[in-house]
């Protein structure tokens, strides 16, 4: 079984082949940070106009690097949502052509489902498992208790881990995207300022990060009107000790309440190297319990993703049909 996937939910265009659910023929991406960069931030219009130039090179590139044709493929895996509505669609519509005019079964995709089948790509899944999504815009627990059976027990009430990363960058003067910026920093800084952690209420497994966010901005904001010198390094230090403390103590609450099998971890801020020693150090020596933390490439956006999850909606038996549309604001539920 050899499935396409192809992604284009915010600002990587990607294609990727992926044989039986857990083999990655091919895994093409291609980033457009460069463009959104002087903008400090992903510009819709231009996701949308780069996904179009971009589409058929990647995907091109993806089924070369396969060396597969056409009558290979049992079905093609597009992200449907959430995302950008105009750079979703351009996938979508990709997606739509190919299998209409090839024959093959045609596959939405929750784009958030294919971030957290990222980890099938590295290790078989055993459930029950929990999986922490951490990315530019989702922080999220979801408990599955099989495959394709995604249960959101906790999620941000405002900010995602990632936004917050980029926000605070943008405050320190940083480029974007921040995230690999302040976790480098991070490094060189102490944790000395005290910021705050929001628990919200007892045994809520929900997020939120920007009271955090502001209370970065008033600190510095009070410190520069008392004429001192905060370091961005200290600062960031600070930053990341307190998301870092919140994403792993309620990580930590969720897999004793649920009796998981294994932590998946999936998203951009996974990158992120104090976070994953925290994890290591929670949850790497745990008896009969596995943590799952993919490479890098894994972690930001990418196609092989979207044709693993893909690849198990299609033994399931999903299929989209060819009025396939973008959803924006798509939910996580089972399939
Ligand atoms: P979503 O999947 O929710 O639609 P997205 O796909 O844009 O969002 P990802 O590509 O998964 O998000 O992740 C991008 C985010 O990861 C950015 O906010 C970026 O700053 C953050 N990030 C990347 N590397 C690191 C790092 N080392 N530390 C912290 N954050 C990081
Ligand atoms: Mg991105
Ligand atoms: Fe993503």
């Amino acid at each position: 079984q050899y499935i396409l996937g192809i992604e284009t939910s915010c600002d990587e265009t990607a294609a990727a082949i992926i044989k039986n659910g857990r083999e990655i023929v091919s895994n093409v991406v291609a980033s457009q940070i460069e463009s959104h960069k002087r903008f400090g931030g992903v510009v819709p219009e231009i996701a949308s106009r780069h996904h179009v130039e971009q589409l058929t090179v990647v995907f091109d590139e993806a089924m070369k690097q396969a060396n597969l044709d056409f009558k290979d493929l049992s079905a093609i895996a597009v992200t449907e949502g959430p995302g950008l509505v105009g750079a979703l669609l351009t996938g979508i519509n990709a997606a739509k052509a190919l299998a209409f005019s090839q024959g093959l079964p045609l596959i939405g995709v929750h784009h958030i489902a294919g971030h957290i089948y990222a980890n099938r790509l590295i290790t078989e899944m055993h459930f029950p498992l929990l999986a922490l999504v951490v990315s530019g815009g989702h922080t999220e627990l979801v408990y599955m208790k099989e495959h394709a059976s995604f249960e959101v027990i906790g999620e941000t009430l405002d900010d995602a881990a990632g936004e917050a990363y980029d926000k605070v960058a943008r405050t320190l003067g940083l480029p974007y995207p921040g995230g690999p910026h302040i976790d480098r920093l991070a490094h060189e800084g102490q944790a000395s300022i005290d910021l705050p952690r929001a628990w919200l209420s007892e045994g809520s497994f929900d997020f939120s990060f920007s009271g955090l966010k502001s209370a970065v901005i008033n600190t510095l904001h009070n410190a520069k009107q008392k004429g001192i010198e905060l370091e961005a390094k200290d600062i960031a230090a600070s930053f990341q000790a307190s998301v870092i403390d919140v994403l792993v103590t309620k990580t930590a609450q969720a897999v004793d309440k649920y009796q998981v099998k294994q932590l998946l971890v999936a998203g951009g801020v996974a990158a992120n190297k104090g976070l994953r020693t925290a994890l290591e150090n929670e949850f790497g020596k745990r008896d009969g319990f596995e943590l799952v933390i993919p490479p890098l490439s894994l972690c930001t956006d990418n196609a092989a993703m979207i044709a693993a999850a893909g690849s198990i909606l299609y033994e399931k038996g999903v299929r989209s049909n060819l009025a396939l549309n973008a959803n924006p604001g798509l939910e996580l539920l089972p399939y």
